[in-house]
C-alpha cells in the first residue's frame, strides 16, 4: 500500500519541484531498478502535444520567454509610482509569465518523470530550470515595491481600478507577508545563503542513495538488497521472518549513520527556527503555517485528537494480530494485507469504478471527470526509468494529466481515483476562478483526492461479492486510517517536539531524536499496554522519512483524512446541501485560505468534532469487520 509519502501529487508547479528535488535521486534509483515491461499501448501513454506540438515549439517558446524577461525587469520602479495603471500593468505581465512558465514546466517536468534516463529530457529539465530562476529574479522587485505602498493605498486603488481584482488575493498576501520581510539587504543576504542552508537535505540524499552500503538479506533464496526504495514493498512481505529480516538489516544499517543523519536533521529544523525569528515569526510551526494562514491549533487539536483516540488504533492492532494468527505483534507486522484478494483492477476498470463512485457529485462533477478520463492524459503503467509514485499536474483550463504507476492492484484503483480527485478539482477552480486564484493549497488539495477514495472504499465495501472481498476492504479502509491519520499525527507531533526542544536551547543529536521518536512510536503503538512490541533497533526510522527535511508539511495529510471522511460518509447520506457546499471549497480554488474554506462547509478542523467522527468510522469499520469474522 503506497503510504501518502510515496505519492508526490501536489498542486503547485513550485511544490512538485520541490518535492522532486527532495526526491528525485531516489525516484531514479526505483525507477532502474522497478523496471517492468511497458505496454507500447499508446492509450496508456499521454500526448503531450496539447502543451507543444514538437520539442523544436517548446525551445522556440523557452527562448522567447527568455526574452521577455528583460521587459518584466524594466518595469522595475514603477509600482513604486503609486498609479494603479502600472500596478495593473506589472501584475498582468507577470501573471502571463507565469503561464507561459507553467505550460513549459509541465511539459519538461511530465517527459522527465516518464524516463529518467533520457538525457534529452535532463536537459531541457535543466533549462527551464534555470529559465525560472531567471524570471524569480526578474520579478524580485515586485513584492517589496507592493510592500512599500501599504495596506491602505493598495486597497484603495483596488476599490477605484475593477481590473485589479483578480489579483486582489495575491496582493493582500503580499502585504501580510511585509512584517516578515526584511531589509532588501538581509533579504539578499539570506538568498545568497540558501544553498548553504540546503545542504542538508543534499548530504541526506546523498547518504540514502550513494553513501550508505545497504545489506542483502536472502529471500526465496535470492539476494536483495535493503535499501530506503526496496525497503517500502519488502516490509509487507507475507512472512513474518522474512520481514523481521528485513528491518533487523534496514535499521541496523540506519542505525550506524544515526549520528551524521541527525546532525543534518537537527542542522534542518535549526535553520527553519532560526529564519522564522529573523523573520519576527513566534517559531518555525507558526512560521510554516502563515503561508497559507492555517492556525496553529489545527495542528494541536489534531495531535490532542490522536492521542485521545489511540485506545482505537491499539483495538486496531488488536485485530491484525488475531487476523494475522500470530502470538504476539512486532511493528514489523504492521504492513501486510491483512487478507488477500485476488480480483484485478484494469485501468479501464478503475476508471469506471471511479466514475461510479463519485455519482454522489453530481453532474457537473462528473462532466469534468469523463472529459478527463476520455483524453489521452494518463500514464499508466510502470516502465523502465519511470519515477515511482503517482501524481497530476497540468496547466490553467487544459486537461490535467496524472502519472500513475497502475500494478492492476486495488490500490492502484484507489489511486486513480485519488489522482482524479486532485484532476477534476483543478478543472473546477479553473472553470470558476482566473488564473491569479485557480491554484490551491495541499491543505484543501489532498481532501478533494482522498474525499474520492473515501467514496470508492464505501461503494466496492457495499458491493462485495463475498465475505473474503468485503473482509479486504474493510481492511484497506483501516489501513488507510492507520497510515493516514495516526501515522502521519505521529510525525507531526515528532517534529513539534523536535522543533520545541531546539526552542528550549537542547543540543539535537541523532541519539536524542531516536530516542523521542522511539518514545512516540512506543506511546503510538501500545507498548507499556502490550499491544505490540517496539525493537529498539527500529527507533531510526525517523532517519528514513523525508519529509522531516520540509517541516510541518506531512500533518496535512491527516487533516485531509479527517475531512475527506467526513464528507465521504455525508455525502452518502445524503445531508441536504453539503454536496454544493464541497463543490464550493473545490470551486474556490486558492480565492479564499484553505482552513476557511472548509470550516464554512462545516468542518473546522481546529475543533475536535471532525477528528471525533474519524474515529467513530475507525471504530464502526472494526466492528462490521468483527462481526464478519464471527460468521466464518
Ligand atoms: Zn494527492
Amino acid at each position: 500500500m503506497p503510504t501518502p509519502l510515496t505519492r508526490f501529487c501536489t498542486p503547485t508547479l513550485l511544490a512538485v519541484a520541490a518535492l522532486a528535488a527532495l526526491a528525485s535521486p531516489l525516484a531514479q534509483a526505483q525507477a532502474t531498478q522497478s523496471a517492468a515491461a511497458a505496454p507500447a499501448d499508446e492509450r496508456y501513454v499521454w500526448d503531450l502535444t496539447p502543451l507543444f506540438a514538437t520539442p523544436a515549439a517548446w525551445e522556440a517558446e523557452r527562448q522567447a520567454v527568455v526574452a521577455e524577461l528583460p521587459k518584466m525587469q524594466a518595469l522595475k520602479g514603477t509600482v513604486a509610482t503609486g498609479d494603479a495603471a502600472a500596478l495593473l500593468t506589472a501584475l498582468q505581465a507577470q501573471s502571463a509569465l507565469r503561464l507561459r512558465l507553467s505550460r513549459l514546466g509541465v511539459y519538461a517536468s511530465t517527459q522527465q518523470s516518464t524516463d529518467n534516463r533520457n538525457a534529452q529530457y535532463q536537459e531541457r529539465g535543466n533549462l527551464i530550470r534555470a529559465v525560472f530562476g531567471q524570471a524569480a529574479a526578474a520579478g524580485a522587485w515586485l513584492a517589496p515595491e507592493i510592500q512599500a505602498l501599504g495596506a491602505a493605498k493598495v486597497e484603495a486603488m483596488l476599490a477605484t481600478e475593477p481590473r485589479l481584482a483578480p489579483h486582489a488575493v495575491n496582493l493582500r498576501n503580499t502585504l501580510r507577508q511585509a512584517r516578515h520581510t526584511l531589509s532588501a539587504e538581509t533579504e539578499a543576504a539570506l538568498g545568497a545563503m540558501s544553498p548553504v542552508s540546503r545542504a542538508a537535505v543534499q548530504a541526506r540524499t546523498l547518504l540514502m542513495t550513494s553513501d550508505i552500503r545497504w545489506p542483502s538479506v536472502t529471500i526465496d533464496g535470492k539476494p536483495q538488497e535493503v535499501n530506503p526504495t526496496s525497503y517500502g514493498p519488502l516490509r509487507e512481505h507475507p512472512d513474518r521472518a522474512v520481514r523481521e529480516q528485513v528491518f533487523k538489516a534496514f535499521y541496523g544499517q540506519l542505525g550506524q549513520f544515526e549520528g551524521s543523519l541527525g546532525q543534518l536533521l537537527s542542522s534542518r529544523m535549526q535553520a527553519g527556527t532560526i529564519e522564522a525569528k529573523l523573520r519576527q515569526h513566534k517559531n518555525a510551526i507558526s512560521a510554516n503555517l502563515s503561508t497559507h494562514q492555517i492556525p496553529e491549533a489545527v495542528v494541536r487539536t489534531l495531535v490532542a485528537q490522536a492521542n485521545a483516540g489511540l485506545p482505537v488504533l491499539h483495538r486496531y492492532f488488536k485485530l491484525r494480530q488475531r487476523m494475522l494468527g500470530l502470538p504476539d505483534l512486532h511493528y514489523h507486522d504492521i504492513y501486510p494485507d491483512l487478507v488477500k484478494l485476488d480480483k484485478r483492477f484494469s485501468p479501464e476498470e478503475s476508471a469506471r469504478l471511479t466514475t461510479e463512485a463519485t455519482q454522489v457529485l453530481g453532474p457537473d462533477y462528473q462532466r469534468h471527470l469523463k472529459a478527463g478520463l476520455s483524453a489521452r492524459s494518463m500514464h499508466v503503467f510502470p516502465a523502465p526509468g519511470k519515477s515511482s509514485g503517482a501524481y497530476k499536474t497540468g496547466v490553467y483550463r487544459m486537461t490535467p494529466y496524472v502519472f500513475l504507476n497502475h500494478h492492476n492492484t486495488f490500490n492502484s484503483a484507489s489511486t486513480l481515483a485519488h489522482e482524479w480527485g486532485h484532476g477534476v478539482h483543478s478543472m473546477l477552480a479553473d472553470e470558476a476562478q482566473p488564473p491569479e486564484t485557480a491554484g490551491y493549497s495541499l491543505f484543501t488539495a489532498e481532501v478533494a483526492s482522498i474525499t474520492n477514495e473515501v467514496l470508492l472504499s464505501e461503494m466496492v465495501k457495499a458491493q462485495a461479492k463475498t465475505r473474503e472481498e468485503k473482509l479486504f476492504y474493510l481492511g484497506h479502509a483501516l489501513e488507510e486510517m492507520r497510515g493516514t491519520f495516526f501515522r502521519q499525527t505521529m510525525f507531526a507531533e515528532f517534529e513539534l517536539a523536535a522543533h520545541d526542544a531546539l526552542e528550549r536551547g537542547e543540543a539535537l543529536g541523532g541519539k536524542k531524536l531516536t530516542a523521542l521518536y522511539c518514545s512516540l512510536l512506543r506511546k503510538y503503538h501500545g507498548a507499556d499496554q502490550g499491544v505490540m512490541q517496539i525493537d529498539p533497533a527500529y527507533c531510526t526510522e525517523w532517519a528514513y522519512i523525508p519529509h522531516f527535511f520540509n517541516p510541518f508539511y506531512v500533518y496535512q495529510y491527516a487533516t485531509s483524512m479527517t475531512a475527506s471522511s467526513y464528507f465521504g460518509q455525508e455525502l452518502l447520506k445524503g445531508q441536504p446541501g453539503l454536496r454544493d457546499k464541497y463543490l464550493g471549497v473545490l470551486r474556490a480554488g486558492g480565492a479564499k485560505p484553505p482552513y476557511e474554506l472548509l470550516r464554512d462547509a462545516g468542518v473546522d478542523l481546529a475543533s475536535p468534532a471532525p477528528y471525533q467522527a474519524l474515529l467513530a468510522r475507525m471504530s464502526a469499520t472494526m466492528d462490521e469487520m468483527e462481526r464478519l469474522l464471527a460468521t466464518r
